[in-house]
């Protein structure tokens, strides 16, 4: 096969909106009569819903409160301030994630500590933690990389003789289990994103915090709104961070296909393995054990990776590098970094490469996509 069965793509929003649309208008015109746009029935709603589906995914069922929010990057800034991070802490996280992660911490005038990765997760390394903690640490913010869950165990066996907090970044990986533990729900706080693109997307910005803590939820909920304790009475200063109620009637209508979208991409992900088995040069996604991954991304190491995706992109085969450069090497982060400082990292960034992935990708596109990389990758150009 030359070419493409079909246009391919990244995600694919257009499918999406296509089968949702008959109810994606009725909820819309829900909110247009009710005319309550911010706060609200809406909202409200949408935060129930997602917390008893979060509360679901996990063996210990617990009480969850979701605090929904304008962003994910908002969701873990209002995470750390609940927590009281602020100027002079510092905020261990990794490297190799969207910048937004350390961004939180910077923004509060905390600064991001950067623990190296495990190669074979892409997430924090729990054997590389302790020495990213000092006596300032304030937090610590595993990532849960294209929908596989970090090592909380691991990470919970290193915070918690120290008291320190962890807020799970799990803009990737709503659904993601581990060990019967949902991504949000094991460490002091979680995070969610509902940028477009994420596996709960909606049409616009929107984010969460969530938390098993009556009291961290509180303190969340008043943070996002302008740190107020009822209304016009502000004891601490806050931000003004909000779900609109149209992000929420959409989220609404999406949310109870998600599990059958996660199940799709699963599929999806179980097909490419199947088709590269046998590709020697090409390093498939790793299952860690007890975790339900949600693949967020389907993400491959390749040898001579900018290459690569040119030539597949000539085949009509988009993909995409997250990341290209570790944060630890960003000019705004890189005070006190210098390259070489976190190997797995920067190897990372130097090797990843994220396939189409999407619930409405066929086996016929799967086929299409991993044989041409195979070829692809088999024919390096003459030395
Ligand atoms: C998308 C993402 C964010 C930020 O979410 P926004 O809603 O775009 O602000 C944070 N962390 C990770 C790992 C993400 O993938």
């Amino acid at each position: 096969m030359q070419t493409p069965p079909r246009p391919l793509q990244m995600v694919d929003l257009r499918a999406e909106v296509a089968a949702l649309r008959p109810e994606l208008d009725a909820a819309l015109a829900g909110v247009l009569d009710a005319t309550a746009f911010v706060r609200g029935p809406f909202v409200r709603q949408f935060e129930a819903d997602l917390a008893a589906y979060l509360s679901a995914l996990d063996a210990r069922a617990p009480e969850v409160h979701v605090v929904s929010c304008a962003n994910g990057t908002d969701a873990i800034q209002i995470a750390l301030m609940a927590l009281g991070v602020g100027p002079g802490d510092e905020v261990v996280c990794p490297a190799f994630t969207f910048v937004a992660t350390a961004e939180a911490a910077a923004l509060l005038g905390a600064t991001p500590v950067f623990c190296d990765i495990d190669p074979e997760s892409y997430n924090l390394d729990p054997a590389r933690l302790a020495e990213a903690i000092t006596e300032r640490t304030k937090a610590v913010v595993p990532v849960h990389l294209f929908g596989q869950m970090a090592d909380m165990a691991g990470i919970r066996a290193v915070c918690e003789p120290r008291g320190i907090p962890i807020v799970e970044d799990a803009a990737q990986a709503i659904g993601a289990t581990r060990d019967g533990e949902a991504a949000c729900l094991s460490g002091a706080m979680g995070t969610l994103s509902f940028y477009p693109s994420k596996n709960l997307g909606a049409y616009g910005d929107g984010g969460a915090v969530v938390t098993t803590d009556a009291v961290l939820a509180e303190r969340a909920r008043r943070v996002a709104n302008h740190g107020a304790a009822r209304k016009y009475y502000h004891p601490e200063v806050g931000v003004n961070s909000r779900l609109d109620a149209m992000q929420a009637a959409i989220l609404g209508v999406k949310l109870p296909y998600l599990p059958g979208w996660t199940t799709a991409r699963r599929l999806a992900a179980s097909l490419y393995d199947d088709h590269l088995r046998d590709a020697a040069d090409i390093v498939r996604p790793v299952r860690q054990p007890g975790a339900r991954h949600v693949f967020h991304q389907y993400t491959v190491r390749v040898p001579e990776r900018d290459r690569v995706a040119g030539a597949l992109r000539e085949r009509g085969i988009p993909t995409m590098v997250y990341y290209p450069e570790p944060i630890h090497n960003m000019t705004a982060y890189a005070e006190g970094w210098a390259e070489g400082d976190l190997p797995e990292t920067e190897r990372a960034c130097a090797e990843v490469l994220s396939l189409p992935m999407h619930p409405h990708l066929s086996p016929t596109d799967v086929a299409y996509i991993a044989e041409t990389l195979t070829e692809v990758v088999g024919t390096p150009i003459a030395a």
